[in-house]
């Protein structure tokens, strides 16, 4: 059998190290970190998204504050909103929990909270940053972050002490905030990264060709046995629903049968969810770190 890359295990290690650092800074400010984070409307997935956050946030001592607006907010009720987290000094991160309604303009939702404070790493800004870093064309100083479940997916395989570097990684998925992320992610980490997407004309060919497969679509079963060859690393990013439980991409059972015992792959749930909550709240701490 192969390796289970467990996020549970990962995050609950890791977690000791981020609790030491929420203290320090809790001391450093003189008051406990605080996210915002802002819903609109009442989608049950992005609910149930924001419910995690505030548990793991609960758990190491971070103040979740959600700014629950309604559907039909207008884009300057809802940018007024971000502009009065931004000058909150008891505020170190905002996120905007997407997707938004499709009548707000999310790209400039996301480009109005203050850079300092963008633990989602989405502005504008922060993709260029991560987009370039990689090409080694962009010089900075600072900590570059990484979207959570990029961030994650990297924390994990860190983890399990499985490197990039001079691998063939093949993402599957291309969306600004999950798919585009992870590719950029890997690249820097020194792989050479293919990403696949609807249009691929034969996906089982990338896959089959790859050391390790990201797979972030969302769709059952699209990773099977077929896709996958001994040894290699499998990550499911993909979440959907099936009767009642959720789901992976990735065929678990028939995949990790031909992996074999030198291949590694995660599942669902416990895989990368658990190191996506975990990686926005490393995010958070690296807001207030470098926050003045
Ligand atoms: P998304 O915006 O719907 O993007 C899905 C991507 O999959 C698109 O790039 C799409 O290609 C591609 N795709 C669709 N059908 C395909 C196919 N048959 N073959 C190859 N590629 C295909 O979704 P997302 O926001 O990126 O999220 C992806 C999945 O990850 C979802 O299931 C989401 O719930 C899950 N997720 C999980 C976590 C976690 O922590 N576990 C975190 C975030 C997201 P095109 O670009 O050509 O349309």
């Amino acid at each position: 059998m192969p390796t289970i890359l467990s996020g549970v295990a990962a995050r609950d290690e890791l977690k000791k190290s981020l609790v030491a650092k929420v203290k320090a800074l809790r001391e450093k400010q003189g008051a406990p970190l605080t996210l915002a984070i802002i819903q609109v409307g009442d989608r049950a997935d992005s609910t149930a998204y924001i419910n995690a956050k505030k548990k793991f946030g609960a758990e190491i001592g971070v103040l979740v504050r959600l700014i629950h607006l309604k559907e039909n907010v207008s884009q300057a009720e809802l940018l007024s909103q971000i502009e009065k987290l931004n000058e909150d000094e008891s505020v170190v991160g905002i996120i905007a929990q997407l997707p938004l309604p499709k009548n707000l303009d999310e790209q400039a939702v996301l480009d109005s909270i203050d850079l300092a404070k963008d633990a989602d790493a989405i502005a504008s800004t922060n993709v260029k940053k991560w987009t370039l870093q990689d090409a080694g064309s962009y010089k900075v100083q600072d900590v570059i972050l990484y979207p959570a479940t990029a961030r994650g997916i990297g924390e994990l395989l860190d983890f399990y002490k499985i490197p990039l570097n001079g691998k063939k990684v093949c993402v599957i998925g291309r969306s600004p905030l999950v798919g585009t992320p992870i590719a950029a992610l890997c690249r820097a980490k020194g792989a050479k990264v293919t990403v696949c997407h609807s249009k691929t004309v034969d996906l089982m060919k990338e896959t089959l060709a790859s050391d390790v497969i990201i797979s972030a679509v969302g769709k059952a079963g699209l990773i099977t046995a077929e896709h996958v060859h001994i040894g290699q690393i499998v990550i499911d990013v993909g979440l959907s629903r099936a009767e009642r439980h959720l789901v992976g991409d990735v065929d678990f059972e028939k995949v990790s049968a031909v992996l074999g015992d030198k291949g590694a792959i995660t599942p669902v749930p416990g895989g990368v969810g658990p190191m996506t909550v975990f990686a926005l709240f490393e995010n958070l701490v690296d807001c207030g770190i470098m926050s003045p």
